[in-house]
């Protein structure tokens, strides 16, 4: 499709640049040319976004939507690039020009609409859907602020607004004419009809304009453009007459505390915790009602279907638990808007919404008091409780059995709504995201659902897309496996394990080596320009990035570089090999904890990096502001992926994909997908430590875990402790006492001091491993190999024929 050379290229810059900037090219600064190519790619893909849609209409194509309250898509330049089949020729005529690429593709800001795996999971998806030619779309909210700018000062985290859109946005088109209205708050009236049945009719609600601002999602090569559909709150005309009239005292009419911009003001900075505020419950509702009253409005249009066959033609897939409201909403409109009577409007709506769950973590679990949805949404309460009582005697005469365990399946229950149980009940399909997280949800969070509905349970097992993952973000890797195997990987990643033919070929492990060595050479540039450290390039580089959380454990790996340090203290002239400890991670604002552990990691590091006696043996890195295009620097130089959660605790874990698909040894506990790793590259090619999850629910469930036994008994342990408390790595003496409290008072909640000891030893038995060279790389390229099978390629290939019936 796309045939520019390189020569063309420049002329279609140059072209551009005098059209759009009135400009020589040498006078085009980076943000010019910036420009100049998104247009470039605009030109390009923008008929094919019409076509894609026509075809979908021409065909009336079932599609799903895909609704999440984050999509954490990054940078998206040379993402479209690639996808357009545009990278090489662009960077090609750039250098030609004497511009360095990534000076002009940073100007794109990152769009950060999302915290972190969930939101980063809903872009991979995306990408995959349109590159497997599926008829699927993204919606969401245009939160004008996305997630937080992490800055450190003095090892504290500082969070500091991120205005993503203070320069225009080049990809998001303003649909002012596929504008929809959203009705908060107002009171509820039924009228009896003739016939007997009720009417329902809403009075003195406040009205939302739900403005859509459409990005392309470019499929690879393949001529299909999807749509991102992101949502922004306007006030809406009717309210802006009622406004002028009022003197513009527009703050204090939708309600009396936020204004109806703020409803797509900023994203919540939470990651696997729930924060019962009512602006979040606003924007959820937001994000549903628009894009159902949108879906039912392209329907009618599209379709000469009656409504009630709308499940044959459109599935919703909810991103957790966030837009369960879309089981109310539908029957809502269903109801009310359609005239269905309850049955019917049941009968669509529980054939067309699917759920996935992200956690079991109980402070994750959503649950709304009712009289905030008895306030804010007085007519879907009404729906809430009807399906709550429908439920639940369906439990008391169908389930005798299970009559006792009422209170704990009740939509309703203790004054709140239980928005997982709502999802569950409203929807055909409940998949989790790891098999043994969707083992967990059936056989003990969700048992008791599973009983009631054993079919509607499944697994996914999460994914990322290889073509920014690998493809994009390590070229030189890509090149290499295309050398040996040919370019068939890239449309089909499973081929990637023919390279296991290649996993003893000296000549194809000296050059997978020089790669990593040369990315290890690039990521400590980066190192010394953004902390002024200097690193030694040939130490392990040992990869911890990942939100801050307890459960994710960044202070057992802290703990273990004290030890190390600690050692090399007692013994200068130990023959180790060299590390690099690198972390980057945000804590949610009001996590406290976690942002004593950013503070001891900082603190660690001020001692280790300066101190002259152990030989620069050890290092600690702290990258601040974690966001994708920073973990696209890092992972393709990262030697050990550390994915050392507390066993049952991380659903899935998509950062350990990446670094496996980039040649990196997972360093992690049985959790999540790091058994499903195992599982392909065996034991031998991964370091597997600590409690498993049995364990730890035995434990939660039994108890018999004594952390204060463990101080007593290890020294190792009892020094950190100690030195904790006593404030060595602080800058007085009671800083970290709340880490020491936690652990020694709250009995370690999450087993740090239980798996301190296995996970020593694993690092002793990668220590050893990385001093044979040939034996890591081949684990290297093991692991790369067997990494096909977590594209996500494959996980929407199993959505797209097992829930959503797509082609
Ligand atoms: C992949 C990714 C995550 C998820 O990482 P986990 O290790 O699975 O928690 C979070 N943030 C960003 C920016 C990512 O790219």
């Amino acid at each position: 499709m796309n045939t520019y050379n390189k020569e063309a290229f420049v002329t279609l810059l140059k072209d551009k640049l005098t059209r759009k900037n009135i400009k020589h090219i040498d006078d085009a600064t980076d943000q010019d040319l910036y420009y100049v190519i998104a247009s470039i790619v605009k030109d390009e893909l923008n008929p094919h976004w019409l076509q894609t849609q026509d075809k979908y209409v021409k065909n009336e194509t079932r599609e799903v939507y895909y609704l999440s309250m984050e999509f954490l898509i990054g940078r998206l330049m040379e993402s479209n690039l690639l996808n357009c089949g545009l990278l090489e020729v662009c960077n090609e005529a750039l250098k030609e020009l004497g511009r360095n690429p990534e000076d002009i593709y940073k100007n794109e800001h990152d769009a950060g609409l999302g915290n972190g795996g969930l939101g980063r999971l809903a872009a991979c998806f995306l990408d995959s859907i349109a590159s497997l030619n599926y008829a699927g779309h993204g919606s969401g909210i245009r939160y004008r602020y996305g997630l937080f700018e992490q800055r450190i000062i003095h090892g504290n985290q500082v969070e500091l607004p991120d205005y993503w859109l203070k320069e225009e946005y080049p990809w998001e088109t303003r649909k002012t004419d596929e504008a929809i209205e959203v009705e908060f708050g107002g009171h509820v009236q039924m009228h009896a009809k003739n016939d007997g049945s009720l009417e329902f009719s809403y009075h003195d609600t406040d009205k939302v304009m739900a403005v859509p601002y459409d990005v392309p999602v470019v499929g690879y090569q393949n001529e299909v453009v999807n749509t991102l559909r992101l949502w922004s709150a306007e006030l809406s005309p009717e309210e802006s007459d009622f406004l002028a009239e009022a003197n513009g005292q527009y703050y204090h009419h939708l309600d009396h505390t936020h204004s109806v911009e703020q409803i797509s003001g900023f994203l919540y900075p939470d990651d696997s915790s729930y924060e019962g505020k009512e602006l979040r419950l606003k924007q959820q509702f937001f994000l549903v009602s628009a894009t159902l009253q949108g879906i039912i409005k392209k329907f009618k249009k599209n379709h000469d279907l009656p409504l009630s066959s709308l499940y044959e033609k459109v599935v919703i897939q909810i991103n957790d638990t966030h837009p369960s409201l879309a089981v109310p909403e539908l029957m809502r409109i269903l109801m009310d808007d359609e005239g269905f009577e309850w049955d019917d409007a049941w009968h669509v709506t529980t054939n067309v919404i699917a759920y996935t769950n992200h956690t079991t973590l109980s402070e994750a679990l959503e649950k709304w008091p009712t009289t905030m949805i008895q306030q804010l949404l007085p007519r879907l309460y009404m729906i809430i409780d009807e399906i709550n009582e429908r439920f639940c005697k369906g439990i008391w005469f169908d389930h005798p059995e299970l009559r006792h365990e009422i209170p704990g399946l009740a939509i309703i229950a203790d004054d709140q709504v239980h928005m997982a149980r709502l999802a569950i009940v409203g929807s055909f399909s409940v998949n989790g995201v790891a098999r043994i997280h969707t083992e967990i949800l059936k056989n003990k969070e969700m048992k008791n659902f599973y009983t009631l509905f054993p079919d509607r349970f499944n697994n996914k097992t999460n994914g990322i897309t290889h073509r920014r993952w690998l493809l994009q973000v390590n070229p030189c890797l890509s090149n290499a496996i295309t050398d040996v195997i040919g370019p068939q990987w890239i449309k089909q990643p499973n081929k990637l394990i023919s390279l296991l033919r290649y996993s003893n070929d000296a000549p194809f492990l000296e050059k997978i080596n020089k790669v990593k060595q040369s990315n290890k050479q690039t990521l400590a540039k980066i190192i010394q320009q953004k902390t002024g450290v200097v690193i030694d390039e040939h130490s392990i580089f040992d990869v911890q990035i990942k939100r801050l959380h307890e459960y994710k454990r960044q202070l057992l790996n802290i703990f273990h570089v004290i030890y190390l340090y600690n050692e090399l203290k007692e013994n200068p002239t130990m023959d180790i090999t060299p590390r690099t400890f690198i972390f980057a991670a945000k804590a949610a604002p009001s996590y406290h904890l976690a942002k004593e552990v950013i503070k001891l990691i900082h603190h660690v590091a001020s001692i280790v990096n300066y101190d002259k006696t152990i030989n620069d043996k050890l290092k600690v890195i702290f990258l601040e502001n974690y966001n994708v295009s920073l973990a696209e620097k890092i992972i393709p130089a990262a030697d050990i992926s550390e994915q050392i959660s507390t066993a049952s605790k991380e659903a899935s874990g998509t950062g350990n994909m990446k670094m496996m698909m980039n040649g990196a040894i997972t360093l992690g506990t049985l959790d999540g997908a790091n058994i499903e790793i195992k599982d392909l590259v065996g034991d031998e090619n991964i370091f597997i430590f600590g409690l498993t999850a049995k364990e730890v629910l035995n434990y939660y469930q039994h108890g018999g875990y004594v952390a204060k036994d463990i101080y007593h008994n290890d020294d190792r342990v009892r020094k950190i402790l100690d030195q904790l408390n006593h404030g060595e790595f602080g800058a007085h003496e009671i800083e970290f006492k709340d880490i020491f409290y936690n652990i020694l008072y709250h009995n370690d909640p999450y087993f740090v001091l239980k798996d301190f000891d296995p996970y020593i030893e694993s690092h002793e038995l990668i220590e050893r491993a990385y001093r044979d060279k040939k034996y890591w790389q081949k684990m290297s390229v093991t692991n790369i190999a067997y990494s096909g099978k977590f594209s996500s390629d494959r996980t929407i290939r199993e959505y797209a024929s097992e829930i959503w019936k797509l082609r």
